[in-house]
């Protein structure tokens, strides 16, 4: 329950344009109170005239949109069928190996492409799989 003077308040502050929030705040009681007793009110048949507060257009924000992949970005070259892997197993893997998983069987042994590589979890040639530049497109 509010007191008659808290009342007061809210409605005065409510017509000169404040927000719900900011009298909550003002007032130390919460939002749902000052939204509740204004909802009682304007119920009741009471019409606020409220002062309108001019605020900023919303900045428009930039759309950007990813370019949707067809199916011509990602089928694979003739180098893959021609591709040798090594097909080493998790333990065998070094810093200087491709990590990419070329089989798995049932879940149980996972085999992983093993070609070298430089600085990347990736031989080049699974680099490029996986690593898809992804063109932006403003709109
Ligand atoms: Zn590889």
């Amino acid at each position: 329950m509010i007191d008659i003077e808290t009342k007061n308040k809210i409605t005065k502050m409510w017509e000169e344009g404040f927000t719900g929030g900011e009298i909550a705040s003002l007032l130390k009681i919460t939002r749902n109170t000052v939204m509740g007793f204004l909802y009682r009110v304007k119920k009741g048949g009471r019409v606020f005239e409220r002062t309108q507060i001019e605020k900023p257009p919303a900045e428009k924000t930039k759309k950007v949109a990813l370019k949707k992949y067809t199916n011509k970005e990602i089928t694979f070259s003739s180098e893959d069928e021609t591709m040798e892997f090594k097909n080493i197993r998790l333990f065998d893997l070094s810093l200087n190996t491709c990590r990419y998983i070329v089989s798995e069987i049932d879940g149980i042994d996972t085999l992983y492409c093993g070609n070298e590589t430089t600085k990347r979890p990736y031989c080049q040639h699974h680099h490029r799989i996986c690593y898809k530049r992804t063109p932006l497109i403003k709109v």
